[in-house]
């Protein structure tokens, strides 16, 4: 039950008031005085939420330089000592769960029941299994070192839980982090510097720069930044690549997705259509590992299509504030103009486009595409909405050809009865994480990352903890990426 949320809403309302003068950046432990600034919306509204400020070269450098200066001390300290800071920051993070999850819906669009069952639990988990790498991190990894300091740079889908994955192994490993929040979506980020602060987090340990890609390429590029951790865009993730060639920087990118969702004919057909609606329409379909081509067998596409169909038209897409809502807003009036143009260059191609109901303004409907060429948009390009293609196939030889048919290889679920058929898809299939039964399941002792045009690096687990250090241990217990 998620009690009266009018009470959480009023905290927040209450919060961005006290703000109204607009945030500057938390660099050294303090926030600085508001600069040049951009406004954050609501995109269920429209509705200003904030204004932010818009990073300088000079403001990353001061993140940078604080960054710097708290490192050694905060690698120096026994790894408990790390550990107790990060459980601190975990209770205070889960004491203010309910306001956070309200200020995420709000900046961000995705329903309430998202924000507080999914996202802030996720968060909270990440920051107490990484309070227990940084205790048991000198027998784990024996002779391993922190880089020194992180420039990590995230995107809007899930502004926090992509935090969490990047700051709490950094702090963990002895790292000191400077973090830029999306520019859609920087407020949950600066709530959490001043939850930091409550928690007693030495200064300089965290620091946030607010602002756009710009700023987010000052970070990436700044010579005092040992390692860059980047979630978001492929091409994005092309330039910082680049950029960072040959500067000795580690480095680390989560880019896009276009996963596959297999259904075979023997699968559990009511439950491989909760699985899409888990799938694709979680978070409005802007989840980098979503099911965006469903591939079934072709004995049972026509039942499966209509299952999903009906399953469908009962989705609720409208204010992410009701606790009824399964899809919020979309982040963006660009994001919505991008999504609409991909649908509506797929139907002149020919597809047919099945779609649920949606409200005026920044809202899109589940949306099921048949009758989509391999090589068509629909099927090639990542779309992050609620936009799913569904072919089928005809042997489970064909169902790999055309998983694999994709420049990605983020994720893969599979459906079917049969684990032995389920098993040989999941080494067959390029995807650094597979499903079997399930979609969309995140934990941090799981660790999640790309292949191909995905990227490379792992986050969560004992992949994700070596990528915060130099010379991990020769033999992980994980390996990096499936067979
Ligand atoms: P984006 O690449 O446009 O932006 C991501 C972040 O990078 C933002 O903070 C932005 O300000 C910053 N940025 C932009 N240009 C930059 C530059 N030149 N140098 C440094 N930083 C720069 O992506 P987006 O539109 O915000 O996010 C959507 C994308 O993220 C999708 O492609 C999605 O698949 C991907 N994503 C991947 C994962 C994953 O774990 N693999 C998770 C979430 C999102």
């Amino acid at each position: 039950d998620y009690g009266p949320a009018p009470e959480d809403s009023a905290i927040v309302r209450d919060w961005l008031h006290r703000h109204e003068a607009g945030f500057g950046h938390f660099i050294d432990g303090a926030f600085t005085a508001p600069g040049e600034s951009f406004a954050v919306t609501d995109p269920a509204t429209g509705a200003v939420l904030a204004h932010v400020t818009q990073g300088s070269v000079a403001d990353v450098d001061a993140a940078v330089t604080a960054a710097r200066a708290a490192q050694p001390g905060w690698a120096a300290l026994p790894g408990h000592d790390r550990a107790r800071h990060l459980y601190a920051l975990a209770r205070h993070i889960q004491q203010h769960a309910r306001f956070l999850a309200v200020l995420e819906t709000l900046d961000s669009g995705k329903p309430i029941r998202e924000s507080r069952d999914i996202d802030l639990p996720l968060v909270v988990r990440h920051v107490y299994h990484h309070a227990g790498w940084a205790e048991i991190l000198a027998d784990e990894f024996p002779g391993a070192t922190p880089h020194g300091v992180c420039g990590q740079v995230i995107p809007w889908n899930f502004p926090l839980l992509m935090l969490a994955w990047k700051v709490a192994p950094a702090l963990a490993a002895g790292n000191t982090v400077v973090l830029k929040p999306a520019e859609y979506t920087p407020l949950t980020a600066l709530a959490l510097a001043e939850i930091a602060r409550e928690a007693g987090l030495p200064k300089g340990v965290l620091n946030i720069v607010t602002g756009d890609g710009a700023t987010g390429a000052a970070l990436t590029g700044h010579p005092g930044v040992d390692k860059v951790a980047f979630t978001g865009s492929t091409e994005v993730g092309r330039l910082i690549r680049r950029q960072t060639a040959g500067s000795g920087k580690a480095l680390t990118l989560e880019l896009g997705g276009k996963s596959p969702f297999l259904v075979f004919a023997d699968a559990d057909l009511d439950a491989a259509v909760e699985g899409v609606v888990d799938s694709i329409w979680f978070n409005q379909g802007q989840v980098c590992c979503a099911g965006s081509r469903i591939l079934v067998a072709e004995a049972v596409a026509p039942r499966f299509t209509e299952l999903l169909r009906r399953r469908m038209a009962t989705l609720i897409t409208g204010n992410p504030l009701e606790k009824s809502t399964d899809l919020g807003a979309i982040v963006h009036p660009v994001q919505l103009e991008r999504i609409r143009a991909l649908v509506d260059q797929g139907r002149a191609e020919g597809a047919q486009v099945h779609q649920g109901e949606a409200p005026e303004g920044c809202f899109y409907p589940p949306t099921l595409v048949t009758g989509v060429a391999p090589a068509s948009v629909l099927s090639t390009e990542e779309i992050f909405g609620p936009v799913v293609t569904l072919t089928p196939f005809r042997t489970p030889e064909d169902a790999v050809t055309l998983a694999n048919n994709s420049r990605y290889g983020l994720a893969a679920s599979v459906w079917s009865e049969n684990v032995n058929l389920a098993l040989d898809m999941a080494a067959k299939v390029k995807a650094g994480v597979v499903w079997i039964n399930a979609a969309n399941l995140f934990d941090a002792g799981a660790a999640f990352g790309g292949m191909r045009e995905s990227g490379f690096g792992r986050e969560g687990a004992r992949a994700g903890m070596a990528a915060y250090l130099s010379h991990p241990a020769p033999k992980p217990k994980q390996p990096e990426a499936p067979p």
